[in-house]
């Protein structure tokens, strides 16, 4: 069995890039331009609602912005297909899942862990967070396993402490946005501009590549708490109507 492991990250401020994603997923569709086909993952390919599984440790003013993150995604594709992404899930008192100081794809296998449910998990171990390649400008990650091209498994993880109160909301909902099967907006990586995957250098901030919530920068005290139509349009790129 082959394991192909994407991560993907949410940067909290500009200059620091400690990760990328691995796995790439060329998607074309008429209302997304070139310069995008290639900022995507492989979509959920199951039934939705998929179950969102929220991690009791996180606060309550933390799990009440995750709620605010998935009405957003849900009440958008309500809107326009009449379902929701996520089935959110509280009040868990089992853990399923001890992370402490690693994790990979395996570890998520013996859980038996499906594409149709998945945890968002508080992680605030250090250790854990320098074993992703990640530092304290990363605020969350999402983690999505393959098995060839299928998405079999995925999971966010936060590290709280290097959460700011005030970006919850928008960290929560650019995460969700990677589980969907959206890369980055634009690419992080180099600079160098792909020719399906335009980078990130240079946009100016009124462009909508920019404004996107999969934008991958957030820099301090900004917020992007609603979706906008990139992240819109990519999403029913992915999640047409058969
Ligand atoms: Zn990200």
């Amino acid at each position: 069995m082959r394991w192909l492991l994407a991560t993907v990250l949410f940067i909290f401020v500009i200059f620091q890039n400690a990760c990328s994603p691995q796995k790439k997923y060329i998607h074309t569709c008429p209302e997304i331009s070139k310069d995008q086909t290639g900022a995507f993952f492989a979509p959920i390919d199951s039934d939705l609602p998929v179950t969102l599984k929220v991690d009791p440790d996180f606060s309550k003013e933390q799990q009440s912005a995750i709620q605010k993150a998935v009405q957003k995604w849900n009440s958008f594709y309500q809107k326009e297909h009449g379902k929701s992404f996520f089935y959110l899930k509280t009040d868990l008192e089992e853990q399923t899942l001890h992370i402490s100081e690693s994790i990979s794809c395996e570890e998520l296998e013996d859980k038996n862990y499906s594409q149709n449910s998945f945890w968002i998990k508080k992680t605030d171990s250090e250790k854990l967070w320098t074993s992703l390649g990640l530092t304290k400008r990363n605020p969350a990650i999402t983690l999505r396993c393959y098995l060839d091209d299928i998405l079999t498994k995925q999971i966010i993880m936060v590290n709280t402490k290097y959460l700011n109160s005030e970006q919850e909301v928008s960290v929560f909902l650019h995460e969700l946005g990677h589980t969907l099967g959206l890369n980055h907006s634009c690419l992080e990586d180099e600079g160098i501009s792909k020719e399906n995957y335009i980078s990130c250098k240079n946009l100016p901030k009124a462009h909508p590549y920019y404004k996107a919530v999969l934008y991958p920068y957030l820099v301090q005290l900004e917020t992007k708490e609603s979706l906008e139509n990139n992240d819109e349009a990519r999403t029913n790129c992915l999640y047409k109507e058969e």
